[in-house]
């Protein structure tokens, strides 16, 4: 089989004396959509944060494509083609919606490939275009979700990390960014690694799946396959 696009082996990344996770490994393959599943304080974001460069594990390695981007600088991560949409957002918020997504764009030099992104964003979230010249501290909640995946996709990725894009967003609007997430992997062949606290929507989004616990991976399988185990629908889905 083809070599997967992002290979974590064995990673332990700290806070200082606490070890937050302890020997994670998981691939992920071009063009799936990839979940990780586990309660508050995990390591879901720890994992993520390793892989993108903003925190370096004390062992083990990341590879993405074929090459090790372990303890390499963020920015250099991003001109891999990696980006990060953290966790609550983190938009600009004294920037406008256009100048955030400009941000995204940092590392291009195509304007004009720069400028049809732009409007791509637009088309898939077309609430942004109505609030393109808005501070991006006035939007909502879900418009800052759509906001941050957008100013993630400025940067062309071939793999985006999403975590908790459903934290603090109705059901409704859930439904609404899972969608276009879906749609980004589809028609842009985006692929996705999502951390999710939100079993049910990431289960039914996603391809594999892993169920962390307290800093280890302690079950992986398709998604469809994750659904239908009997402690995952009792503890993460709350379905006896
Ligand atoms: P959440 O859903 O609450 O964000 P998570 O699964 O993303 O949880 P992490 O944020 O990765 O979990 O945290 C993993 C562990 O590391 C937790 O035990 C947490 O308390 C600890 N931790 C996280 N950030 C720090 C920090 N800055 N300093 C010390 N310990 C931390």
């Amino acid at each position: 089989m083809a070599e997967p696009l992002l290979k974590v082996s064995n990673i332990e990344t700290y806070y200082g004396p606490i070890m937050a996770i302890r020997g994670i490994s998981l691939e992920v393959r071009e063009g799936s959509i990839v979940t990780v599943l586990g309660g508050n304080g995990a390591g879901k974001t720890t994992i993520l944060k390793t892989i993108c460069g903003v925190m370096d594990p004390q062992k083990g390695s990341v590879s993405f494509l074929g090459g090790d981007i372990t303890r390499h600088d963020p920015d250099w991560v991003v001109r891999q083609g990696i980006s990060h949409v953290p966790e609550g957002r983190e938009v600009f918020p004294f920037l406008s919606v256009y100048e955030n997504l400009m941000m995204g764009a940092y590392t291009r030099t195509d304007r004009d490939a720069v400028a049809a992104d732009i409007e791509l964003c637009y088309d898939y979230f077309p609430v942004l275009k109505e609030r393109k010249e808005q501070p991006a501290g006035q939007l909502s909640g879900g418009e800052q979700q759509m906001l941050a995946i957008s100013r993630a996709l400025m940067a062309r990725p071939k793999l985006m990390l999403l975590d908790e894009p459903s934290l603090g967003l109705s059901p409704r609007l859930v439904k609404e960014i899972f969608e276009i997430i879906t749609r980004l992997n589809r028609e842009q062949g985006t692929t996705m690694l999502l951390v999710e606290q939100n079993a049910s929507i990431a289960l039914n989004t996603g391809d594999f799946g892993y169920v962390l616990e307290v800093g280890r991976i302690v079950m992986e399988d398709t998604c469809a396959r994750l659904r239908e185990k009997e402690d995952i629908r009792e503890f993460y889905l709350g379905i006896k």
